[in-house]
């Protein structure tokens, strides 16, 4: 059989300013180690052989129809303004339309260096490529949107990460690659034709209900806030909520230091490179309307009468904790099994929260136990728990079936950092049994799978990953 990507651009039809052509770089010895059948036949991709895969996933062969380039744009990391950043490792194959009507890029991670790469080498090394693959997967089969993972390849070079390690390619999937810093390069740069041709690109392919840039601002302030809300609900952890990864779409996008956790700490920080926290689990909902605002700045440089549209825009930003919270509290609401918020049901999460956070309590086990017999066994003080509990099953006396929906929103299975690692390890010793473990168990999160009972233990305290870098 003969590998068949049924592409179909718009991106590459853009003007030139938005992007550089560039093909990926080839690599010594493609080898493919992972390759998700499910979503490639939604997205009408024909597989092929292995070695034809390989190549076309390794970035030694342009599949037919495929346009490559990188994509630019800018943004703020940890809060300082980068005028300009890039597809420093990516590169843009094209998009497909698949089987569920939706228009889908591909793009491969780490297939070398663009004319943004800047210092870098334009690579990335097996462990976060697999770690991307994993996490992403799983979070979509959590109902949660992201980016997803199309196949992983191992290129047969070595990459220098302290020290050498094995490289591999990503091919990520993702409704689009358009960030809030596509949106500030354009504006930084004056170029308001560019920024209103985007804009409309980003409508139309997006939201096409929404008017104008104050339309566009709204919907992607909504996708944000139901986003984070979700991230919360499970206990993940961004790590990197730079402006340039926060994809218009309303996608989890690009998974570097990311992490979900295990205990319950509001104030968790994994990211290696976030020393200040400004990334920390409970400021998540802070920062996304940071990111707003950023977006809102670039947008109202486009219109005839910036002062109404600051006042719009700002009025947009403003009320975006509002809908965050409303978010937030159907979400948790659920979680606990109370199906429509009434008045007193976010200070009784917030109370389980806390007492949850004293116990410390396994986020996902604590949550998952709540339609069980023993959640208090989840508690360092099973008191502190039963006297909570008391509260909240009289409020759960009137809702109709709270252990079904704790069921259907409380995962048993998300994946453990520790897991993580192990299966890094592994597959750096070239046993891939582990990664498709995972894969296979968290495919259906919600599921008990008692087969697989150990993927939902917290980890020992020697098996305990204090720090995830990318
Ligand atoms: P990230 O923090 O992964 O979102 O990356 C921030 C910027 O650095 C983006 O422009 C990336 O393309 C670029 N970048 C990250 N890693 C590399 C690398 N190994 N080589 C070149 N550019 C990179
Ligand atoms: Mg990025
Ligand atoms: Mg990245």
């Amino acid at each position: 059989m003969t590998l068949h990507i049924p592409f179909d651009n718009t991106y590459a039809q853009l003007a030139p300013q938005f992007y550089s052509k560039q093909a990926p770089e080839p690599v010594s010895a493609p080898r493919l180690l992972a390759f998700n059948n499910d979503l490639a036949q939604l997205m009408g991709i024909t597989p092929g052989d292995l070695p034809e895969m390989a190549e076309v996933f390794g970035g030694n062969r342009i599949p037919e129809g495929a346009d490559p380039l990188a994509q630019l744009y800018a943004g703020h990391q940890f809060g300082n303004f980068n005028p300009q950043l890039g597809d420093g490792r990516a590169i843009l194959l094209g998009e497909t339309i698949g089987s569920d009507g939706k228009r889908r890029d591909i793009q491969l991670k780490g297939s070398g260096r663009t004319p943004y790469s800047r210092q870098g080498d334009g690579r990335a090394w097996l462990g976060p490529v697999l770690r991307e693959y994993v996490v992403s997967e799983a979070m979509h089969a959590l109902g949660i949107p992201t980016t997803r993972a199309l196949a992983a390849v191992e290129t047969g070079d070595p990459v220098w990460r302290e020290g050498a390690k094995p490289g591999a390619v990503l091919t990520r999937v993702a409704a689009s690659h358009l960030r809030v810093g596509t949106f500030q390069i354009f504006a930084a740069r004056g170029d308001v034709a560019a920024l209103q041709r985007l804009t409309q690109y980003a409508i139309d392919r997006h939201y096409p209900d929404a008017q104008g840039p104050m339309g566009l601002l709204r919907a992607v302030r909504d996708a944000q806030a139901r986003l984070v809300a979700q991230w919360m609900s499970v206990g993940f952890i961004h790590g990197v909520m730079n402006t340039d990864n926060c994809a218009i779409s309303g996608e989890t996008i690009d998974y570097g230091p990311c992490a979900f956790m295990d205990t319950y700490n509001p104030s968790q920080v994994f990211s290696s490179i976030d020393r200040m926290g400004r990334y920390a689990y409970d400021n998540q909902p802070g920062i996304i309307v940071w990111n707003l605002a950023q977006l809102a700045t670039a947008l109202i440089q486009q219109l005839d009468d910036p002062q109404a549209g600051v006042e719009e825009a700002t009025e947009i930003v403003h009320a975006m904790p509002g809908v965050i919270e409303r978010e937030w509290l159907s979400r948790f609401a659920a979680k606990v099994g109370i199906a429509r918020p009434q008045e007193g049901d976010m200070a009784l999460i917030e109370d389980l929260l806390e007492r949850m956070a004293a116990g410390q309590a396994d986020f996902t086990n604590a949550f998952r136990a709540l339609a069980g017999e023993n959640a208090s066994d989840q508690f360092l003080d099973p008191a502190a728990f039963d006297s909570w509990a008391m509260g909240w099953r009289q409020r759960l006396e009137t809702e109709e079936n709270p252990e079904a929906l704790m069921r259907q929103i409380n995962p048993a299975f998300i994946p453990r950092n520790h897991r993580i690692e192990e299966m890094i390890a592994a597959a750096v010793d070239g046993d891939m049994a582990p990664f498709e473990r995972l894969n296979l168990v968290l495919a259906r999160p919600f599921e008990d799978q008692p087969e697989h009972a150990e993927l939902k233990n917290p980890p020992r305290p020697e098996e305990v990953v204090a720090a995830t870098f990318c």
